[in-house]
């Protein structure tokens, strides 16, 4: 093994859902500062834009496709876009994801929020791959990073159950992908964030009794910044990770590893 950089991205090309905000866009800005050409895949317009802009003046290659994950069609289009615009399909970050409100216990959660979480948390990384993985494999392989979060393996008692049923799916899928296409040159891992500072969860924290609430638990004391996360996503995506395949990599500030946490 030689010590050439292994993060190095030159030549690669990385389509990013949800690449719009949070830990989509840092890891947009962080892949493309290691050489990848950046296919920035998000539903909303202005806020890809804002990326794709902020990739180019960081003298980075970005490109923006609209599409909503949810939608067959879309996802189908694209993956032929980002192909199209760039030659090929290396790595593929399945990372949009919804939180909403009214999704909280079995009980109270309406059908209409448990259905819009599944088809864009869980439907949604099952396109990305349902298409990304072909076009991976005319590319001669890659990496697939699809983002589960620390709820697929831990449960709460104040529970969003949309949402952590959605990512326990993600975590059960991206382990298959995992096995099934090793052999074929296609890595795929799921990354568990624990509670991250973005605009997700921006609103919900905004709350100090629900803050201290969940900063109670995680042994470091605060949350993760988007970038700490684009790091791991980084690490991932690159053949600095050659021989990772079918984890469940937590970045997640030990919370999966207490049972009590330091004052
Ligand atoms: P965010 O809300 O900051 O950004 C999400 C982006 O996804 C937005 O740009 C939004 O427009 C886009 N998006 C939403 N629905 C879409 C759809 N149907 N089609 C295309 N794009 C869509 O979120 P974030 O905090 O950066 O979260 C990113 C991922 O990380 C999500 O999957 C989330 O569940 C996961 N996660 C976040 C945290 C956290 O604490 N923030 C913790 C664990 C896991």
């Amino acid at each position: 093994m030689g010590h050439a950089k292994e993060t190095s991205l030159d030549g690669r090309t990385a389509l990013i859902t949800g690449a719009g905000s949070g830990i989509g866009r840092e890891a947009a800005l962080t892949l493309a500062a290691e050489g990848a050409h950046v296919v920035v895949c998000d539903r909303d317009e202005e806020s890809g834009r804002v990326t794709v802009e902020q990739v180019e003046t960081a003298g980075g290659k970005a490109v923006l496709v609209l599409a909503d994950v949810s939608d067959d069609d879309q996802m189908r289009a694209a993956v032929e876009a980002a192909v199209s615009h760039t030659g090929g399909l290396h790595i593929l970050f399945n990372n949009a994801g919804i939180f909403p409100e009214g999704d909280g216990s079995p009980v109270e959660t309406p059908l209409d929020i448990w259905d819009w979480v599944i088809d864009v948390n869980l439907k949604g990384v099952f396109l990305g791959c349902k298409y990304g993985i072909p076009a991976m494999l005319d590319s001669g392989g890659g990496s697939i990073i699809n983002t589960a979060s620390f709820v697929a393996v831990m449960g709460a008692a104040t529970s969003q159950i949309a949402y952590t049923a959605s990512k326990g799916g993600v975590l059960a899928m991206t382990r298959e992908i995992a096995v099934e296409y090793a052999r074929q040159g296609i890595r795929a891992n799921a990354l568990c964030p624990g509670p991250v500072r973005t605009p997700l969860l921006e609103e919900f924290l905004a709350d100090p009794v629900q803050k201290a609430k969940r900063l109670v638990h995680i042994p470091m004391g605060r949350l993760a910044e988007a970038d700490e996360l684009a790091k791991a996503v980084l690490y991932l995506a690159s053949d600095a990770s050659s021989y990772v395949t079918g984890t469940t990599f937590m970045v997640d500030g030990g919370i999966t590893s207490a049972y009590v946490t330091p004052e």
